[in-house]
């Protein structure tokens, strides 16, 4: 980052030393404002959930929703976790952050579930929250409080939580799982990891990496990948959901290689939680 800070700085002409150092300070300026906002932004109420439906592709009904965080800025209007994510991370502010999302999530999912349009609630992790010693009991009692059947959660995470430190790691996991929720592994494919963990981990789901279908079928390498991974999910009989769908190209290069459930911008983008209801509701009078 340093290296393509002085990089435009040295484009910019005379005077580098002083433009390197100022446009450093204004970046960290900008941070220290950004985590002082977000420490107030729970108790403020400026955090929302959307909730982007998963498809199954037989059958074509929503059967499940990722929940996606956004943060709704006094002056800066909907910012995306892109943004913010890493601040909360950096700051430990994902660990009560987190929570306050499995709740919402939870509570929300149950709502669902008593107006009779039951869906699998999935869940982001991060790998503070991953490592947070009271990560299993939160889980346990947010269930308990909520009420939502176990099995409507999903948490996703990510292969590095599959990798470092393993031991401690596979019992969080098995603990996890003997909770009732399953578990996914999110942007598979795109982290530096083994594929032996998959025998060793009690693992449900694998995303398939949004990076892998952007350019499918077109791209040779892209489509070998995608195939891989769903030929893996098939044989070892994981649930194979694909993220990043954004046209029936895509679709179909998926649905031929057996891909449980889609998740992109051809079906919905993340709604907000009256829109999904809508939605929901349209598709259970569809059913009858
Ligand atoms: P993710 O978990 O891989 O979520 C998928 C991201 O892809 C979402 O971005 C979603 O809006 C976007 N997406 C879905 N369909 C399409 C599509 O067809 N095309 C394109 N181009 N994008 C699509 P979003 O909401 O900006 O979230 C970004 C990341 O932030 C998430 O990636 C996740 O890693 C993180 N995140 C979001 N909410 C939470 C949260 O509550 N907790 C934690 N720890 N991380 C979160
Ligand atoms: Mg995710
Ligand atoms: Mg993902
Ligand atoms: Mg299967």
């Amino acid at each position: 980052k340093a290296d393509v800070a002085m990089y435009h700085a040295k484009e910019r002409g005379r005077n580098n030393y002083q433009f390197y150092s100022s446009e450093m300070d204004e970046v960290a300026y900008e941070r220290l404002v950004m985590e002082n906002h977000l420490r107030h932004a729970l108790d403020r109420n400026e955090f929302i959930l959307y909730y982007q439906p998963q498809i199954a592709v037989e059958g074509g009904r929503v059967t499940a929703v990722e929940t996606l965080l956004r943060w709704q800025h006094p002056e800066r209007g909907l910012v995306a976790p892109g943004e913010f994510i890493s601040l909360l991370e950096e700051s430990g502010l994902i660990v009560p952050v987190g929570k306050w999302v499995l709740k919402t999530s939870c509570q929300q999912g149950r709502a669902w579930y008593d107006a009779g349009t039951p869906v699998r609630v999935a869940v982001n992790l991060s790998v503070r929250q991953f490592k947070h010693p009271g990560l299993v009991a939160d889980v346990a009692e947010i269930l308990a409080e909520s009420g939502l059947p176990p099995e409507l959660l999903e948490l996703e995470l990510t292969e590095s939580m599959f990798m470092d430190s393993a031991t401690g790691d596979v019992n969080k996991l098995t603990q996890l799982k003997a909770l009732g929720v399953s578990l996914a592994i999110d942007d598979f494919g795109s982290g530096a990891s083994s594929l032996a963990y998959l025998k060793d981990f009690p693992v449900d789901t694998l995303k398939i990496c949004q990076s892998f279908v952007l350019n499918l079928p077109h791209n040779n390498d892209d489509s070998a990948i995608a195939s891989a991974v769903l030929g893996l999910a098939q044989a070892m009989n994981f649930t194979s959901v694909a993220e990043g769908v954004e046209n029936a190209q895509q679709a179909d290069f998926l649905r031929e290689r057996r891909c449980d459930y889609f998740q992109g911008f051809l079906f919905s983008k993340p709604l907000p939680v009256d829109e999904l209801n809508q939605l929901l509701n349209g598709s259970k009078l569809q059913d009858n």
